[in-house]
């Protein structure tokens, strides 16, 4: 049976709390996502780590490319007879009405079923043509030009000449080396971002600087990932730090990063830019 919807908060729930705790588990997990599916969705990170843990569970296998069961078969794929589907949440929003008359938006969750592409009868080459690693220079420079944009909208975004400083923000402005190339500033746009984004409100003074850190490169190793841009030095960084922290803790600040992370994808229309 496909895991219902509670079960699939809990199992979330519980893949969060680990982000701290088994880091590689979601290196390879996102490793293995970082990589353009030509004409496939993509998925949201909530839905990728969960998809992962359910085939993981059946087969021992990462995740690659998933996608319904109809949509495998418009493309001639056919999921193999006896597989079982993997459960993933996506929200429905509506409104309530109070006893008093006012009107309430309430969010839930539903739960649809996808398969992954090591289900099917798909094979390796066909499997392969979907898959393009790499981004070309130009593609990189476009997609500077557009989130810089976006970004600079609210925080402008100004050249410093400093060597040592990749980039850094006041909460007001971002500053980017000139001297990096667009593959590098990209990263470090993000990484500012994240920083302008949650470090400089009342929340400051509730956290400490290892973790406003770590946020800002698993946000910015994340984001470069849903672009499918390599970022191997937030990677590095982001799985080396071990905090002592408490389990809930570790949930907490893990759960905090995801929903920036989600939310700043969805703001910011990366899945159009994608697309289109
Ligand atoms: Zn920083």
């Amino acid at each position: 049976m496909v895991l219902n919807q509670q079960e699939l908060r809990n199992l979330y729930d519980e893949l969060v709390a680990d982000i701290f705790t088994k880091p590689d588990q979601l290196k390879s997990i996102i490793e293995n996502q970082l990589a353009k599916r030509e004409g496939f969705h993509q998925y949201s990170l909530r839905n990728i780590m969960l998809c992962d843990a359910q085939l993981y569970q059946q087969h021992h296998e990462t995740s690659d490319i998933l996608c319904s069961y109809r949509g495998f078969q418009k493309k001639g794929i056919q999921v193999l007879r006896g597989e079982k589907g993997l459960g993933i949440l996506f929200p429905v929003f509506y409104e309530e009405e109070k006893p008093d008359g006012t009107v309430e938006s309430k969010i839930r969750f539903g739960r649809s079923v996808v398969f992954d592409i090591s289900q099917t009868d798909c094979n390796d080459k066909m499997r392969d043509s979907y898959v393009i690693t790499k981004r070309s220079d130009i593609e990189l420079e476009e997609i500077y030009d557009y989130f810089s944009n976006i970004i600079g909208k609210k925080y402008p975004i100004k050249v410093s000449s400093k060597i040592t400083t990749l980039g850094y923000t006041d909460g007001s402005s971002i500053w980017i080396s000139k001297h990096l190339d667009t593959k590098d500033a990209i990263p470090v746009l993000f990484h500012e971002y994240t920083h302008a984004e949650n470090d400089f409100g009342s929340e400051r003074a509730k956290t400490d600087s290892g973790f406003r850190e770590w946020r800002a490169e698993i946000s910015s190793w994340l984001l470069c990932h849903a672009l499918s841009i390599d970022n191997g030095e937030s990677s590095a960084y982001v799985f080396n730090h071990n905090p002592d922290i408490t389990k809930a803790e570790s949930a907490k600040r893990a759960k905090s990063v995801i929903n920036f992370v989600q939310r700043t994808l969805d703001q910011m229309k990366f899945q159009d830019f994608l697309y289109e």
